[in-house]
């Protein structure tokens, strides 16, 4: 349930509230929004639900208790109306501007990492990608360079000034990805790996999830929920496809999501149109729908010469194709971003928010 605190409610009755939960051995979130703080009630509550309801809604500097519709809470536009922004290093994503990570599938070596790295930054990349611990169908493929691609990563972060976003792998790698990155990645396949949400909803460092390639929308954001109740807000949403039916693609690319999970959550939505189809050619007309139906970013795998990739060699843009898409997007960017503002006024209205 939430707590929705007077507009004039003071910090001691805020306090107060929060007190009164922790008691009954629950814990308290709170958001301070612009006009009143909400406090969400987490954890089991069980037959205690009417009661506590009561008590809360008698503390003083109480004006409501809601319950919450979804069982999403922390995540949940009910709970924080509010675009979240993420800030990192002189980056912030969700704030209307269009955030752009790019770079290699795999870490190769220095001189490939950095060779990509001048290039996506100086045409419009914001963030460096480049995976170090590779998630790998075979365990006979390049597994990736390990703490090796993790220093590279860095130092291209020191040559360029942008973020980097790298996978980890397991909860015990946590520790080490999150001292050379400043975005950890959590892949499809490890978007129900709750001990390693739960860790990197303990690290200090802003998280994207990646969505479970067999995760319906909702699972996506219960998986989102686990960083969240473990204390980590900076959270980003990435869509890269899911499995269907159709085999022509790596997987199939559910533009819906990005408008749906923006109306469900206040969380920003980067899409990787790479993984969603695998195909080089595709990764432009891709991003410029991603674009177009409010993503706050994109994730595109770059590589100076792709078909000598390591990994991922079919889907990796060479430095031609990525300027161009740079081109396109910006344009696109250009166009839509104040039709988003008005579109999700329209959404809120007509569910009675607004
Ligand atoms: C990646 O981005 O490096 C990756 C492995 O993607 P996904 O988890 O979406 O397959
Ligand atoms: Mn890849």
């Amino acid at each position: 349930m939430f707590v929705v605190m007077r507009a004039e409610a003071t910090e001691a009755e805020v306090n107060g509230v929060k007190g009164l939960i922790l008691a009954e051995g629950l814990t308290p979130f709170e958001n301070a929004g612009a006009a009143r703080t909400v406090i969400a009630v987490v954890g089991e509550i069980g037959r205690r639900r009417e009661q506590l309801r009561s008590r809360l809604e008698a503390t003083p500097g109480v004006a409501a208790v809601t319950a919450i519709s979804k069982p999403y809470k922390l995540v949940s536009r009910e709970f924080h109306p509010e675009n979240s922004v993420i800030r990192v290093l002189d980056t912030a994503v969700g704030d209307g501007s269009l955030t752009v990570m790019a770079g290699p599938c795999s870490v190769e070596s220095r001189d490939q990492l950095m060779e990509t790295v001048d290039f996506v930054t100086t045409h419009g990349a914001n963030v460096i990608r480049g995976g170090a611990f590779k998630p790998r169908t075979s365990p006979y493929s390049f597994q990736g360079l390990g703490v090796e691609g993790l220093r590279y990563l860095a130092e291209a972060r020191e040559r360029t000034g942008c973020p980097v976003i790298t996978e980890v792998m397991e909860p015990n790698q946590v520790d080490i990805v999150a001292e050379y990155a400043d975005i950890l990645q959590i892949g499809t396949r490890n978007m129900q790996n709750f001990s390693l949400l739960l860790a990197c909803g303990r690290a200090g460092r802003p998280v994207m999830l990646k969505r479970g390639f067999g995760a319906t929308i909702e699972e996506w954001l219960m998986a989102a929920e686990y960083i969240a109740s473990a204390g980590n807000s900076q959270i980003m949403l990435c869509e890269r496809g899911i499995r269907t039916f159709e085999t022509s693609t790596r997987n199939t690319l559910d533009l819906t999501a990005v408008p749906l999970v923006h109306h469900l959550t206040h969380l920003p939505v980067i899409v990787d149109p790479s993984h969603a189809t695998g195909k080089r050619w595709l990764v432009k007309p891709l991003a410029i729908g991603s674009v177009a139906v409010g993503a706050d970013g994109i994730m595109v795998e770059v590589h100076p010469r792709p078909d000598e990739a390591l990994s991922d060699a079919e889907q990796q843009l060479d430095f031609d194709g990525f300027e161009s898409m740079m081109h396109a997007i910006t344009g696109v960017h250009a166009h839509v971003r104040d039709l988003h503002g008005d579109l999700n006024a329209a959404a809120a209205a007509e569910d009675g928010r607004a």
